[in-house]
């Protein structure tokens, strides 16, 4: 089995949340798995080796799991991206659509230093509204987006397209 098929596995399809109509992929048992966490993170690792930046933004939450534990193996800052009210200091907001809903995104003012290149990370490549709020908010503080990868793009939708310029990386897609 190859690496990238072992991580496959140990996706669980949810249907039906957190709406009917929704098949929610579900990263918990891949997470439980050793071995198939530190694909995600050899991967992505890999795919970003040569690029130079300076600050990996993760969104809120499953975002934070796989940003945090890349940018401590790529010795990166971590910023988190984070659900409205939970950030302390003065934050910058973007809302946008969700794929079920709508939401706000907020990021510390001061999260950045002007100039500073960013690699978002979050688990899932949905519509592409989380992640262009997310590119958005990076370029209100100031930081440029060379990136945004995911553990899972869902390809019958145009979050691929949403994005650009900024160019998306997905381990999986469906
Ligand atoms: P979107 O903004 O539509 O690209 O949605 C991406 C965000 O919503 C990510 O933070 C995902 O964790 C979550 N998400 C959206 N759709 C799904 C899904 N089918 N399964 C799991 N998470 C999802």
């Amino acid at each position: 089995m190859s690496a990238i098929d072992l991580v496959k596995q140990r996706v669980r399809d949810v249907p039906d949340f957190p709406k009917p109509g929704i098949m929610f992929k579900d990263i918990t048992p891949v997470l439980a798995d050793p071995s198939a966490f530190n694909i995600c993170l050899d991967l992505m690792a890999e795919r970003y080796d040569t690029s130079s930046f300076d600050a990996i933004v993760g969104i809120e939450s499953r975002g934070f799991i796989f940003g945090a534990a890349l940018a401590s193996r790529m010795r990166k800052a971590f910023v988190p991206a984070r659900k409205p009210g939970k950030l302390p200091a003065a934050t910058h907001r973007v809302e946008y659509a969700l794929e079920y809903g709508k939401d706000a995104i907020e990021i510390h003012r001061d999260a950045l230093k002007k100039g500073e290149r960013v690699l978002i990370v979050d688990d899932l490549l949905a519509t592409g509204g989380t992640a262009a709020a997310t590119i958005e908010l990076v370029k209100k503080v100031g930081g440029e987006v060379i990136g945004a990868a995911f553990v899972i793009e869902l390809t019958f939708l145009p979050g691929r397209e949403r994005l650009k310029p900024v160019d998306a990386f997905a381990l999986i897609q469906y």
